[in-house]
């Protein structure tokens, strides 16, 4: 099987992940994607940090119509930070014979090298990589390259660049200007009904 791993905070997740993961699931030709909300400390957490369990329901609730995507709580039930390197060697263990794929933004190919045990990483896993803006298009191309010189296999996926961040969405929300063009129903709802983030959407919603 061809599994795809694709991590992140997810505070909250937006249409920018789901276009990646679309686009992925489109044409990486994945049997499966993982999708993993990582833990951050106690002692990290900031005030628009929503909790584990809404972060988990959110990934549920937007990715539920993607049928080869399951949500995994595994990294929120570890103790300390969340290292790519760690799911990887525990997912590596789960799935000995399968082939191991993991999907990120061009943000975090771009600062691959400054990964925790980024070598490694290129061993256990093949990366997909999609890019968040235009100019992110060629830059990928550039550091792919460098990646393969080390060793490691990059996959570039194409699709027409979704840009927005979960930062940009909470400080939307706390100015509460309507940011729900860049979520899906259900997790604007999801928002409204547990009230996160210190809301943000018109009255009326
Ligand atoms: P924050 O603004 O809080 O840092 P974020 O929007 O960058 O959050 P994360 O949860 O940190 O989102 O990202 C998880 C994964 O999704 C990362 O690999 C990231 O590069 C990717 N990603 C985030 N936004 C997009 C987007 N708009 N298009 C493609 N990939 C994205």
């Amino acid at each position: 099987m061809n599994i795809g791993i694709f991590g992140g905070t997810f505070n909250p997740v937006h249409l920018g992940h789901m276009n990646c993961l679309k686009s992925v699931a489109d044409q990486a030709g994945l049997d499966k994607i993982i999708v993993i909300p990582d833990r951050i400390p106690p002692h990290k957490q900031a005030e628009d940090l929503a909790s584990a369990e809404d972060r988990l329901n959110m990934c549920r609730l937007a990715f539920e119509g993607l049928k080869c995507v399951e949500i995994s709580d595994w990294e929120l039930k570890q103790e300390g930070k969340s290292y790519s390197v760690i799911t990887l060697r525990h997912l590596k263990e789960v799935y000995p014979h399968d082939k191991l794929f993991f999907i990120m933004g061009s943000d975090m190919l771009l600062s691959f090298e400054k990964w925790y045990q980024y070598k490694e990483i290129l061993s256990l896993a093949a990366l997909i990589c999609v890019a968040r803006s235009q100019e992110d298009v060629d830059r990928i191309e550039i550091k792919a390259d460098q990646l393969r010189a080390e060793g490691g296999e990059i996959i570039i996926v194409r699709t027409a660049p979704f840009e927005v961040s979960s930062t940009q969405i909470r400080e939307m929300l706390k100015k509460n200007f309507d940011c729900s063009c860049y979520l899906s129903e259900n997790v604007v709802q999801y928002i409204v009904d547990k009230n996160l983030y210190n809301r943000g959407f018109p009255s009326g919603r």
